[in-house]
């Protein structure tokens, strides 16, 4: 982490908000692994004026980072420099218009899903067993049981690094497995969703299938953060992870998961390079058994920690 005089000088670029902005703030509780360092500066805009306002007027050379619900994302043990933004209250409204559910970026998935339900909208139960928000599902083009955002997305509402508002389809935001080709920069603020009128029994129903599905295989209770590898064409990440034997295996207190062993844990006491080390251990295991190079779901964002562990 910088030092205090850096930090001091790093405040003083920070244009005035009505949000909340905190200093050397503590983000691994909000992380579903519950590791890494600090943010130099954690900023949670008032509403979307406040966050134009503030990206329009930052200095250029200040990094921002956006974070949804972490539950998808590895933050290092050196904590993260510049304006880390997280999305709050104000960005949590869902709303219904005949099929259509409009969600804000800061809605979790499970009360999108929820709220489509008690409108007897179907084709969105799929989001009810992943764990993050719907900005963090846009950028992820997070996707279970056979549909994906990409399916349901009818245009999705960004602001960028500048401030400006783009609205994009998914088309012209060039989706694939896992993957937005959006600018980096982007941070999603809404999403428009097609859904299906339908049953809401029924959609009960379905929804319910899929966690109990989940309670049954992924290690769901855990400090995880959901699949690590995506799945190579052709393959299962998990399976190519048992074959190579990596399934239980160990790193501080980083380990894969013995219930779904494309997930790690952190069981109690690891630490963010633990987690990542590991992951890089079962990606080198891997490739000696398949040949096949897995790559990383999971986002790793941060820094190392400086040499002595300071953070
Ligand atoms: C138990 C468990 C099960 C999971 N199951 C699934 C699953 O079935 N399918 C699946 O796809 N994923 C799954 N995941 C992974 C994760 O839930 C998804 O990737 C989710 O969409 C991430 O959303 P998030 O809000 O937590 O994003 P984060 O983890 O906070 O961030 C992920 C990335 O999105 C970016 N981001 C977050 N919010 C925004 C925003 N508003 N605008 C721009 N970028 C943003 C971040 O900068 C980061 O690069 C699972 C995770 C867990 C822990």
């Amino acid at each position: 982490m910088m030092a205090a005089q850096n930090l001091d000088h790093l405040i003083d670029q920070l244009p005035k908000v009505r949000g909340t902005l905190t200093a050397n703030a503590p983000i691994a509780r909000l992380t579903w692994f519950r590791v890494g360092g600090n943010a130099e500066v954690l900023f949670d805009p008032a509403d979307q004026d406040d966050l134009q306002s503030f990206l329009t007027a930052l200095p250029l050379d200040i990094p921002v980072t956006i974070l949804g619900g972490a539950s998808n994302l590895i933050i290092r043990d050196g904590g993260i420099s510049g304006v880390t933004i997280r999305l709050g209250r104000a960005f949590t409204d869902v709303a219904v218009d005949g099929s259509v559910v409009t969600a804000s970026a800061a809605a979790m998935d499970i009360t999108v899903s929820r709220k489509a339900r008690n409108s007897e909208i179907g084709g969105l139960e799929f989001l009810s067993g992943i764990p993050g928000s719907i900005g963090g599902a846009v950028r992820m083009n997070a996707g279970a049981y056979e549909t994906e955002i990409n399916d349901v997305l009818i245009e999705a509402t960004a602001i960028d690094r500048q401030g400006n508002l783009h609205r994009k389809t998914p088309a012209e935001l060039g989706y694939t497995y896992r993957h937005c080709d959006a600018p980096e920069d982007w941070i999603f603020l809404s999403a428009q969703l097609q859904g299906q009128l339908g049953n809401a029994d029924a959609i009960s129903t379905r929804m319910e299938e899929i966690a109990s599905a989940r309670e049954n295989s992924q290690p769901i209770r855990e400090r995880t953060g959901g699949s690590t590898f995506k799945n190579p064409d052709d393959h299962k990440a998990w399976q190519l992870i048992d074959k190579a034997g990596c399934r239980g295996l160990q790193r501080g207190g980083a380990q894969v998961s013995n219930t779904h062993c494309n997930f790690l844990i952190n069981t109690g006491t690891a630490t963010a390079a633990d987690l990542e080390g590991l992951g890089e251990e079962v990606r080198r295991r891997v490739e000696d058994e398949t040949g096949i190079k897995l790559e990383w779901e999971i986002k790793r964002i941060g820094a190392l920690p400086t040499v002595g562990g300071a953070s």
